[in-house]
């Protein structure tokens, strides 16, 4: 990549995007966006406030009914060309996200890839958006259902993924005719600033997407939340954040959608393909610095073949290569912030003083930057926090089992329900996990399943509702049915 970062950074907007202009904030007020690998500031930019949020509200309300007016092949067309620009930008996009979240300059390329095909699925969609025909049963109606947009749409993303939560959001909203205010994170708003003067260069008018960037997240959604123009909050984040957001949607009855948090069991039977069970732990695990929310929690291990796989699966996470994602050859990048690091060094303590064994690992690294050595813990305990919590770095606790049954029992044992994996050569068990296992999204012998095709989204407190696939759509419209009198009815 031969990109000047400081060209790069001077491309992105700094203000909110509120119908179709780049404006300051009304308070004046600004914010930096720093670089985790070295603690430098990137970039500084307004603040929004709640008159901002309503502000950007209101743009958005003032063009809702022209924008579901126009053809679904219009809103195709723009989406299809956003797909071409993102793709045309892929460096810019690629070094931006590792410049504000330190994932590896090669995932932030595979990211780019992942977030720009849900723009090329969703065109697609949009002109395939299919009510049904049906006969009233009695004869007395023709029935017809169809859909129409939901309506003004909030959008809130997390730091993870900077680019593809925005296209997870923002293409369906867009195929479907909704208009949208989009909340990026605070802590990596650049990619998605980028990305909507991407969306305008694409021809998507004013005022259909606006974005709030700002310091306090609740002052911009509590005023949206309470307005009843608002139609629909669509959030991907924490759990606890999300039950925040229901609650408070609650009072306008909001369609919601919640991508929430994850601890996803990988279990590796005694039949399973043991090199491919490693592979597959390392996507699982490793990808993103650990800090996904389909990430391997906990690894549910047969007892015979967990000296294996440690082995293996150790000496694999040892030869990460940790540094600046941006440097050639850097394979582990730095936990988002401070707060992170001290949060996984804290838990790696806790397993320890609960009997667990340090393979690999162990500790923070580097005098700069927010980093952590890949780690790998065997004799887990099942009550350490590691079991428990959604670990979003890059720890690797190792459980062990004796029987089938157990091992569900184990991986159930969460009130989350996002990824599963199993790794076994036998398929009558794998139908059998896939009965027995409460997760929203399964891998069989693969440790990286999510794809803009397929339907992404939890059961229990992981969350609500499904983003991409045919589904994906269908969560920004509102069905409609019209009972239409039948001609050869009786009068
Ligand atoms: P987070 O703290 O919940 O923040 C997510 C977003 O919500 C950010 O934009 C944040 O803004 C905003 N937010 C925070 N408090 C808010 C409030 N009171 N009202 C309205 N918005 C609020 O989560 P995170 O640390 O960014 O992301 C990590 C979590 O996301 C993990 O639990 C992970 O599993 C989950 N996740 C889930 C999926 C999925 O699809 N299921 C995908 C990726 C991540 P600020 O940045 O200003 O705080």
């Amino acid at each position: 990549m031969s990109i000047d970062i400081q060209e790069l950074l001077a491309k992105v907007p700094t203000g909110l995007l509120i119908g179709g202009k780049w404006q300051e904030a009304s308070s004046g007020e600004t914010f930096d966006v720093e670089n985790p690998a070295t603690g430098e500031k990137l970039a500084t930019l307004s603040s929004a406030n709640s008159d901002d949020a309503v502000a950007a509200l209101d743009a958005a309300c003032g063009v809702q009914a022209d924008w579901a007016k126009t053809s679904p092949r219009e809103r195709s067309n723009i989406l299809r060309r956003a797909f071409e620009l993102v793709t045309e930008r892929k460096d810019e996009f690629a070094a931006l996200m590792t410049l504000e979240m330190g994932k590896p300059l090669a995932e932030a390329y595979g990211e780019v890839t992942y977030g720009a095909e849900y723009l090329r699925w969703f065109s697609e969609e949009a002109v395939r958006d299919y009510g049904r025909s049906l006969p009233a049963p009695e004869g007395t109606l023709r029935m017809v259902t169809r859909r129409k947009p939901v309506g003004p749409c909030l959008l809130i993303t997390p730091w993870n993924f900077p680019l593809a939560m925005a296209t997870r959001k923002v293409a369906p909203a867009v195929a479907a005719g909704c208009v949208m205010v989009l909340k990026p994170a605070k802590l990596t708003p650049l990619t998605s600033q980028y990305f909507a003067q991407t969306m305008i260069e694409a021809g998507l008018p004013a005022g259909v997407l606006n974005v709030v960037s700002g310091q306090s997240a609740s002052a911009i959604s509590e005023p949206l939340l309470a307005d009843s123009r608002l139609r629909k909050v669509s959030f991907t984040g924490s759990t606890a954040v999300g039950k925040t957001l229901l609650k408070a949607a609650a009072e306008n009855v909001l369609r919601t959608s919640m991508e929430l948090g994850g601890n996803a069991p990988f279990i590796v039977f005694e039949d399973a393909d043991i090199d491919q069970a490693v592979a597959g732990a390392m996507g699982a695990k490793m990808r993103n610095i650990g800090e996904a929310c389909t990430a391997a929690n906990r690894f549910i291990v047969h007892e015979s073949v967990a000296d294996e796989f440690v082995a293996k699966f150790a000496a694999k996470i040892s030869e990460l290569n940790v540094g600046n994602g941006l440097e050639e050859g850097i394979t582990c990048g730095p936990l988002i912030e401070r707060k992170a690091l001290d949060n996984i060094a804290a838990l790696v303590e806790d397993a320890v003083a609960k009997g667990a064994t340090v393979v690999t690992g162990g500790k923070p690294r580097g005098e700069e930057g927010y980093f952590y050595s890949p780690t790998v813990l065997t004799n887990v305990s099942r009550e350490a926090r590691v079991a428990q919590e959604e670990i979003f770095g890059p720890v690797a606790p190792i459980l062990t089992f004796r029987e089938e049954a157990e091992a569900i029992s184990l991986a159930n044992d969460t009130e989350y329900g996002l990824a599963s994996y199993v790794f076994t050569e036998n398929s009558d068990r794998m139908w059998r996990l896939a009965d027995g296992l409460e997760f929203g999204l399964m891998g069989f012998n693969a440790g990286v399943i999510s794809n803009a095709a397929a339907p992404f989204g939890g059961v229990k407190q992981s969350g609500l509702g499904r983003e991409g696939g045919a589904e994906g759509i269908e969560e920004y419209t509102a069905l409609q049915y019209i009972g239409v009198r039948d001609p050869y009815a009786n009068a």
